[in-house]
């Protein structure tokens, strides 16, 4: 899950889910939930959505092209995949297990995706990272279906780096930085009871050390962390054996990097004020002499009446 993103364990079983959920108002139209089938994904939505659906199918189709192209992967399950128009619907539908931040869940082990309509998130611009980050923990979970035993910062920080989603590109990591207030790593398994603003700071933690990962060790060897999986051997294990070094090392080393490199970061945004402040400084200059200017010419009105 992310904030605008997915997460695992909404134990549905896929009949319930469409007989569940039904609102309770509206025609008996609105009510039915629609299929636009085909023999990799199955799209389910209400007459509301109905304009969206063509975008949301066609987002689906390529985020899971790409990802089994580089992700290797060798089986192609059906995806099915639920658009909810209300808050109503999705909580029913997520069981209430998805915070009031999150836009859609991934049910790794059903292959199914919940997502909230871009008409209820308000958000169409996200639609696309949205169904790019549920599709990636889909297919993270096609390559080893006991994903769900790594930890969290390793199943949402490869969603993000696979969707490429600039919104976790490490502001709120840089104000952490600033305030010391980086959350440790083990702590982000606790994700869903974050509030907003921290769990968008683990978001933005699990990409940095993901990509840290990467560049130090190459992705086919962090997507190897998920094929050794093997539901007995401890993560740390898992992770010491494969790179050669200890968790707690690691995420040492890779503290003291990010602090250089994201220290600064919320200085992107300063560039910004700084030309609002500009401007307003402009304003309060021009406004002074103007100001300025007209007492001086009633000065002198003033003077010439008093000439003799
Ligand atoms: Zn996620």
């Amino acid at each position: 899950m992310s904030p605008g993103g997915c997460t695992a364990g909404v134990l549905v079983l896929f009949i319930s889910l469409l007989t569940a959920s039904r609102p309770c108002h509206g025609s008996q139209s609105e009510k039915t939930w629609l299929r636009q089938s085909n023999p990799s994904i199955d799209l389910f939505y209400l007459q509301p959505d109905r304009v969206f659906v063509d975008e949301i199918s066609e987002q689906l189709h390529i985020a899971k092209r790409d990802f089994s192209q580089r992700l290797h992967l060798e089986t192609h399950s059906l995806v099915s995949v639920f658009v909810c128009p209300t808050q109503a619907i999705f909580d029913s539908l997520t069981q209430h297990s998805v915070p009031h931040w999150g836009a859609g869940v991934a049910q790794v082990r059903r292959n199914i995706i919940i997502i909230k309509s871009p008409g209820l998130s308000k958000n169409r611009d996200r639609l696309s990272k949205l169904i790019r980050h549920e599709m990636a923990h889909i297919s993270c979970g096609q390559l080893n279906p006991l994903l769900l035993q790594a930890p969290k910062w390793l199943i949402e920080g490869l969603a993000i780096y696979l969707s490429t989603d600039e919104a976790f590109a490490g502001k709120a990591l840089s104000q952490a930085f600033i305030g010391n207030s980086v959350i440790p790593l083990d702590e982000i398994d606790d994700l869903l009871s974050f509030g907003g603003a921290k769990a968008q700071l683990a978001y933005e933690e699990s990409y940095a050390f993901v990509s840290y990962l990467i560049e130090r060790f190459g992705f086919d060897e962090v997507i190897g962390l998920i094929h050794d999986l093997d539901g007995e051997t401890e993560f740390s294990l898992i992770l010491a054996n494969r790179f050669g070094v200890d968790i707690f090392d690691l995420e040492m080393d890779w503290y003291e990097q990010a602090k250089k490199t994201y220290r600064w970061h919320f200085l992107q945004d300063f560039s910004t004020y700084l030309w609002i402040l500009i401007l307003l400084l402009f304003m309060i200059a021009f406004g002074f002499i103007r100001l300025r200017n007209r007492k001086t010419l009633k000065r002198w009105e003033e003077e010439e009446r008093f000439t003799p």
